[in-house]
C-alpha cells in the first residue's frame, strides 16, 4: 500500500525532502504545506535583492508552485498553515483561507524552520522595523527602500543576516549603523578574525557599534533608538537581525522531545521522538560533529541534507545524520570570511584541549596579478594534530581553502594529512604551497614541538621581565609600528648580532606573519636560546588590537558616487570601455580615444577601478561638451556613464570644448606644486593667497614632492608595503621637515630662513597653508602620485582634496595664470 506523506514547510528542508521522497517513491502520496506563498525560494539571496545585486525578484524563485508540481507530481497547498499535529489519530489541522480541515497521514515531516527573534524592546510595538525571513519581508524593505528612499539606517545585529543586510544597504548609499551586542561581529569567527572583517566594513562607510545594545526606540517623523550606553541614533529604516528561534510550537503543543535549546529532539535518522514524525533543518537540534553536543546550526546545506535523509528513512533505506560542522561563509564587500567545524570560543567554552596556527598566505602565486593575502586559523587537537576548526578571511580562494578543510575535518583528518594534500596549482589559482599545506605546515610545527609560540591573546599576560622581546623585521618596518618594550634586530643580522641577545631571558620573537619570526626561532634555539614565536606574527597582533575608529573610507572620501540614471537608454547604444587596473590618467586617456569613435547620444560605460576617476570624468565632461549621466560602485570597480554630447543635444558633440560650454572669461589661478622645497612652498603659498584675497578662485594642484608639504608631522598609523614605508620614511614628513632648494646645509639654510620670516613678520610655511585653507584656496592632492609615492589620505593635512589630472585641468581651463613650481 502506498504510503501518505505530509510535509510542513516548503523552502529549504521540506521542499528537499519531498523531490527525493518522489524520486525514491512513485506511488507515495505527498502533500506539501507552506504557510507563505511561495515555496523553495533563495532565502539566502534575499539581502542582495534588497541592495540591488539580484535585479530580477522571480530569480528568487528558485522553484514554482506549478513547476514542483509538475515535475514531482506533489501536491502543493500554500497558504496553508498546519495548527495542530493529533499524533493518536496520526493528522493534522490546516487552516487556509480562513477555513479549517484535517488530513491523515502515514509520516509527517516537519521542517517548519526558525524565526527572527524580536526582544520584547521598550517601544517596539510603536515602532516600524523589519526582520528578514521570507519573501514576504523582503518585499516589503525593497518597497520601503525603493519608495521612501531611506538616508539613514540602523541594522541591530552583526551575523550573517544583519552583516550582509549592512553592506546591501550601504551599496544602496544610505548611511549604515550596525549595532551589535557583543564584543564582535560574526559569532561563528573568533575576535581576532572578526576584526578584519569588521575594519572592512568600516573602511566602506558602515559605523560599527560593538559591546551596546537596543534599549529602547521610539518613532515619530524618524526613528530613534537608544543604546544601553546612552548613545542615540537616528534612522530612517530598522532593521532587527538579532537570530533566530527555532519554530518548535507545533512539536511542544503534540508532544514531542525539545532540546534544552529549544530545537525539536531527532535521533541520527531524522526520528523525532514519535517514529512516525520525522523533523529538519532550522527547527532541529543536530549533534556538533566536534564535540558531539546537542547544538542549533540554522544553515542552509545541512537542512537540505537531513530532509534528504529524512525521505531516505521513510522509502526504507537506512540513513544517519551524521552531525553539522557548521561550515559557513559570507562576502564583506571585497573581502570573504568563513569556517568550519569548531571556533576557539566553543572549544574552551566545552573543555576541549586543542592548539592553534595563523598563516598569512597569497591567494596565488604572489608574481601573477591580484594575489591577496588570506589569513588562515587552524584549531587542532594537542595529542594527534585532529582538525578541529577552521576560520578563514582574505579576498580571493577563502571558500575552496575552507571547504577543504571541511571535508578534512568530515574524514577526520589531522594537520599532518594537511601537509599531504595534493591540490590543483597554476600561477592565477595558488601557489605550490597551498595556503592549506601552509597552514598543516605550520600547525604540524608547533605540534612536533619543532617550534614554540606565544600567542598574540598571551601577550599582554607574559612576565616582561622574563622575556627580550625580538622584532626580527627590517628597520623600516619597525618603524611603522612595533610591540611595546621590543627590540629590532632585523632577520638578515641576526647572526651577527646575537650577542646582544640575554642568554638568561625567554626570547619571544616576532616578525610581520610569523614565517621570519620561524627561521630566526630555529636560528636562536640551535644557539642555545629558548624561544617563542608569536604566533601569526605582528599581523595578527595588530588586527586584534584594532582600534574601532580608525578606519577611513579612502574611496568614499575621493569619489562622491552618485546613483545612475540613464535617460532613454534603450535608444542609446552603449558602448563598455574597461579602463580597469589603469591610473589617472589613463583612463581619461582611453575616454578620449573611445569617445571619437561613437556617435553623439551613445553612451561610455567606463569601467575604472582608480577612484579619483569619477570626480576627474566630471570636470572632463563638463569641458568638453558630453554629459556625465552618474556612477556607481559595483564590487570590484566604479562604472561610469557618460553619454556623448550634452543634454538635449542630439549632433556635433565631440570631446574638444564644446561651444556651449562656459563662456565667460576665466579668472581662476591653477599651481602645480610639484617641489618639495621649502622655499618653493613658501613662494606658491604667498602667490595663492594673494589671488585669493582678489576674490580669484585659486586651485594648487600637488604632486610628486609636492605632497611632502602636505603630510602631517605626526602620521597615523596606515597600512603600508614596504615600498611604500620606504619612501614614507625617505621624504620629508611635513612642511616643517623641508629644506631649502639652495644653501639647504643639512637644514641650517631652513632654520636661518625661518628665522629670519620670524623677525621680520613673514609668515610661516604652516601658517600661509591655514591662511589659504581659510581664504578659500582649494588645495588638491594628486590620486596617482600618491598612490605611487605610497603617501595615504590620512597622512594629509585636513581640507585637503584628492583629485587627478582631469580635475586639475578642469580648473585650469577656467584660469587665466597657470603656474609649475
Ligand atoms: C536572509 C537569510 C539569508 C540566509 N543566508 C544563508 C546563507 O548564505 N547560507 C546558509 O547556509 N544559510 C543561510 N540562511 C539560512 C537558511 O535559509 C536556512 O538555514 C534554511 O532555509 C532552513 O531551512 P528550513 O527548511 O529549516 O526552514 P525554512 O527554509 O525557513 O522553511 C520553513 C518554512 O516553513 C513554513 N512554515 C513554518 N511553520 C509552518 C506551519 N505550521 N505550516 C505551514 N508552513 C509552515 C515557513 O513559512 C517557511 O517558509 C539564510 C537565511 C536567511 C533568512
Amino acid at each position: 500500500m502506498s504510503k501518505k506523506v505530509l510535509i510542513v514547510g516548503g523552502v529549504a528542508g521540506g521542499a528537499s525532502a519531498a523531490a527525493r521522497l518522489r524520486r525514491l517513491d512513485e506511488d507515495a502520496e505527498i502533500i506539501l504545506f507552506e504557510r507563505g506563498e511561495y515555496i523553495s525560494f533563495a532565502n539566502c539571496g534575499l539581502p542582495y535583492y534588497v541592495g540591488g545585486v539580484i535585479t530580477d525578484r522571480d530569480n528568487l524563485l528558485v522553484q514554482t508552485v506549478e513547476g514542483m508540481k509538475n515535475r514531482f507530481n506533489i501536491d502543493i497547498r500554500v497558504k496553508s498553515e498546519v495548527t495542530k499535529i493529533d499524533r493518536e489519530k496520526k493528522e493534522v489541522e490546516v487552516i487556509t483561507d480562513g477555513k479549517s480541515y484535517r488530513e491523515s497521514y502515514d509520516y509527517l515531516i516537519l521542517s517548519p524552520g526558525a524565526a527572527p527573534f524580536v526582544p520584547p524592546i521598550k517601544g517596539i510595538d510603536k515602532t516600524t522595523f523589519y526582520t528578514l525571513r521570507n519573501m514576504e519581508d523582503v518585499d516589503k524593505i525593497k518597497a520601503r527602500v525603493v519608495e521612501n528612499k531611506p538616508k539613514r539606517a540602523v541594522v541591530v545585529g552583526g551575523g550573517y543576516v544583519g552583516v550582509e543586510m549592512a553592506e546591501n544597504l550601504r551599496e544602496l548609499d544610505i548611511d549604515v549603523t550596525l549595532v551589535e551586542a557583543a564584543e564582535q561581529i560574526m559569532g561563528p569567527l573568533d575576535i581576532e578574525m572578526a576584526r578584519i572583517l569588521e575594519k572592512q566594513l568600516l573602511d566602506n562607510g558602515i559605523k560599527l557599534i560593538l559591546n551596546d545594545a537596543v534599549d529602547s526606540l521610539e518613532e515619530e517623523q524618524k526613528i530613534v533608538v537608544s543604546l544601553k550606553s546612552g548613545k542615540k541614533l537616528e534612522s530612517d529604516i530598522l532593521i532587527l537581525a538579532i537570530g533566530v528561534r527555532p519554530e518548535n510550537k507545533l512539536a511542544k503543543e503534540c508532544g514531542l522531545a525539545i532540546g534544552e535549546r529549544g530545537g525539536i529532539k531527532v535521533n541520527e535518522y531524522m526520528e523525532t521522538s514519535d517514529p512516525s514524525i520525522y523533523a529538519v533543518g532550522d527547527a532541529i537540534e543536530v549533534k556538533d560533529f566536534i564535540t558531539g553536543m546537542d547544538t542549533l546550526i540554522p544553515l542552509a546545506g545541512p537542512a537540505n541534507k537531513q530532509g534528504r535523509i529524512a525521505a531516505d528513512n521513510i522509502s526504507g533505506r537506512k540513513v544517519k545524520y551524521n552531525g553539522t560542522q557548521g561550515t559557513s561563509i559570507i562576502k564583506v564587500f571585497d573581502l570573504t570570511g568563513a569556517s568550519t567545524g569548531n571556533n576557539e570560543k566553543m572549544l574552551k567554552k566545552s573543555g576541549i584541549p586543542y592548539l592553534k596556527s595563523y598563516t598569512h598566505s597569497g591567494s596565488h602565486a604572489g608574481y601573477y596579478p591580484g594575489a591577496f593575502p588570506m589569513t588562515i586559523k587552524l584549531l587542532f587537537s594537542p595529542e594527534d594534530g585532529k582538525i578541529l576548526g577552521a576560520q578563514a578571511v582574505g579576498r580571493d580562494g577563502v571558500d575552496k581553502r575552507i571547504d577543504v578543510i571541511a571535508t578534512a575535518i568530515r574524514q577526520g583528518l589531522t594537520v599532518y594529512d594537511l601537509e599531504e594534500l595534493e591540490l590543483a596549482y597554476a600561477p592565477p589559482y595558488s601557489s605550490a604551497k597551498d595556503p592549506v599545506n601552509m597552514a598543516g605546515y605550520t600547525a604540524s610545527n608547533i605540534l612536533k614541538g619543532d617550534m614554540k609560540v606565544i600567542h598574540w591573546d598571551e601577550i599582554d599576560r607574559i612576565n616582561k621581565q622574563e622575556y627580550f622581546i625580538l622584532d626580527v623585521r627590517t628597520d623600516l618596518e619597525y618603524e611603522t609600528g612595533y610591540i611595546e618594550g621590543s627590540t629590532n634586530i632585523p632577520l638578515d643580522k641576526l647572526r651577527d648580532r646575537l650577542n646582544e641577545i640575554p642568554k638568561n631571558k625567554k626570547i619571544l620573537v616576532y616578525c610581520k606573519i610569523g614565517l621570519r619570526g620561524y627561521i630566526a626561532y630555529r636560528i636562536l634555539f640551535q644557539n642555545g636560546y629558548d624561544v617563542y614565536n608569536l604566533s601569526g606574527g605582528y599581523d595578527i597582533y595588530l588586527s586584534a588590537n584594532y582600534k574601532h575608529g580608525e578606519g577611513i573610507s579612502m574611496n568614499d572620501e575621493m569619489t562622491k558616487v552618485e546613483k545612475v540614471e540613464k535617460k532613454n537608454e534603450k535608444q542609446m547604444k552603449t558602448i563598455k570601455v574597461d579602463a580597469c587596473g589603469l591610473q589617472c590618467p589613463g583612463p581619461i586617456m582611453k575616454v578620449y580615444k573611445e569617445i571619437n569613435n561613437i556617435n553623439s547620444g551613445d553612451i561610455l560605460e567606463v569601467h575604472v577601478t582608480d577612484p579619483a576617476f569619477t570626480n576627474d570624468i566630471k570636470a572632463w565632461c563638463s569641458r568638453t561638451g558630453n554629459t556625465l549621466l552618474g556612477s556607481e560602485k559595483t564590487c570590484c570597480d566604479y562604472v561610469v556613464y557618460i553619454k556623448k554630447g550634452l543634454d538635449g543635444e542630439s549632433k556635433n558633440s565631440c570631446c574638444i570644448p564644446s561651444s556651449t560650454a562656459n563662456v565667460e572669461l576665466p579668472q581662476g589661478k591653477t599651481m602645480v606644486v610639484f617641489s618639495g622645497d621649502l622655499d618653493k612652498a613658501i613662494a606658491s603659498f604667498i602667490i595663492a593667497n594673494g589671488a585669493a584675497a582678489m576674490g580669484r578662485p585659486v586651485t594648487m594642484f600637488f604632486t610628486f614632492w609636492g605632497l611632502n608639504i602636505l603630510r602631517k608631522d605626526v602620521a597615523p598609523k596606515v597600512n603600508k608595503n614596504l615600498i611604500e614605508r620606504m619612501f614614507g620614511f625617505m621624504m620629508p614628513r611635513g612642511s616643517r621637515k623641508l629644506g631649502l632648494s639652495k644653501m639647504n646645509m643639512a637644514g641650517m639654510g631652513a632654520k636661518m630662513i625661518r628665522g629670519i620670516m620670524k623677525k621680520k613678520n613673514v609668515s610661516s610655511l604652516e601658517e600661509l597653508i591655514e591662511q589659504a585653507l581659510q581664504n578659500g584656496v582649494k588645495i588638491v592632492a594628486c590620486s596617482m602620485s600618491m598612490d605611487v609615492m605610497g603617501i595615504k589620505r590620512e597622512e594629509l593635512i585636513d581640507g585637503v582634496e584628492i583629485g587627478g589630472v582631469g580635475a586639475y585641468l578642469g580648473e585650469a581651463e577656467q584660469s587665466n595664470v597657470n603656474l609649475f613650481i
